[in-house]
């Protein structure tokens, strides 16, 4: 039976966007179908649809809006427990490690019965929602498709235009009052919150998060390398810099979970994948950004960035990188199941060490004279 509800709401989601969506034509050919890596938009559906089909438990599928050309935004939702728990993928469309991790989480909650699925389905819901930017992922490209002559007053950039960048845009939940408390002068209060969010991606993903008000909310994408803080071995990479909000402005006591999130990842992360979990230590710390935002909002939030992108790793190591975020997602939902997040330190963050050194990939590399 299909369960996908749709929640067709164009031009009446407040602060989206009212442009309205091109067509998307079936006779384009996009950048991620000609590089025939990673997932299209219509692959993540049709394994959603898959997953939804082979499931032995309870799997809803809710459209929550679309992209601005259109393309459905969709959550998945699993689990029965009353703890909520939000992840993203893909913000940046040419940051796709993460999609494909969670559509594996989910496909283990929805088909295994294996002690941690049956852990989490039984003590969480989690809610999934795969390739946040899905106009972007098509091209392979960060930013979201507004057109080039689109331009908008940015309290944070100033003037902008053409295409967005969705994970700048989530601070639309916030009074001008609070982003001002928040942020200081890195909010400009004259220019204040423009009428219409330029990402109706992130507009709907903040309208289904700040109604859920989930425990945590995780964020995945990547950074592009690589990084490295062995110089003699330069194979050994960063493989995730993870972090936590920054701004200084949030409650201490609600910025703990976020951090006890982070050494639960940076433990997994080392014990059982054997990766170099470094921390994203030049985050910045507004809350325009997702990572901060939400923790400002009042929940749990963590910034994963797996190593290397669709412009400079491709889908190399791709495989080993996978492995690494569900092991880091699995450290985040099974200790938030079975509760020894909370026995965690939050101050063991300290143990972190920083991101390392930017250095090329071995394929990058000239050859020796
Ligand atoms: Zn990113």
């Amino acid at each position: 039976m299909k369960r996908r509800t749709t929640l067709k709401t164009i031009g009446g989601i407040a602060g989206t966007v009212a442009l309205g969506p091109s067509v998307v034509s079936a006779d384009e050919s996009w950048p991620r179908e000609e590089t025939g890596l990673f997932l299209t938009h219509q692959q993540v559906q049709d394994e959603l649809d898959s997953i939804q089909r082979r499931s032995r438990v309870e799997f809803e599928l809710e459209d929550i809006g679309e992209s601005y050309e259109g393309r459905e935004l969709t959550v998945a939702r699993i689990g029965e427990g009353d703890t909520d728990v939000f992840i993203t993928t893909e913000q940046h469309g040419d940051e796709p490690t993460g999609t494909l991790a969670a559509l594996r989480d989910l496909e283990e909650f929805a088909v295994t019965n294996s002690p941690y699925a049956r852990t989490v389905r039984e003590n969480l819901t989690v809610h999934v929602l795969p390739m946040h930017n899905p106009d972007g992922a098509m091209r392979n490209q960060r930013e979201n498709a507004l057109p080039e002559d689109y331009t908008w007053e940015d309290p944070y950039f100033g003037e902008q235009t053409g295409p967005a960048d969705p994970n700048r845009q989530h601070y639309f939940g916030f009074t001008e009052d609070e982003l001002q408390e928040l942020d200081g002068d890195d909010f400009d209060a004259d220019v204040g919150i423009p009428d219409e969010n330029p990402s109706p991606e992130t507009q709907a993903m903040l309208d289904y998060v700040l109604d859920l008000e989930p425990l945590w909310v995780a964020d995945l994408h990547t950074q592009s390398g690589m990084y490295h803080n062995d110089k003699e071995n330069p194979g050994h990479l960063d493989h995730s810099s993870n972090a936590w909000p920054f701004n200084p402005n949030i409650d201490e006591e609600g910025r703990n979970i976020s951090k006890r999130m982070n050494v639960a990842m940076y433990d997994r992360g080392s014990d059982v994948a054997n990766a170099n979990v470094t921390l994203y230590h030049i985050g910045g710390t507004t809350v325009n950004i997702a990572r901060n935002a939400y923790g400002a909002y009042g929940f749990g939030s963590v910034l994963n960035e797996m190593t290397g992108q669709t412009g400079d790793r491709g889908e190399r190591r791709e495989g080993q990188m996978v492995r690494i975020v569900r092991e880091e997602n699995r450290a985040i939902l099974e200790e938030t199941a079975d509760e020894s997040l909370f026995e965690r330190d939050p101050d063991r963050t300290e143990e972190i060490p920083d991101r390392g050194e930017w250095a090329e990939w071995p394929w990058q590399r000239e050859q020796p004279e």
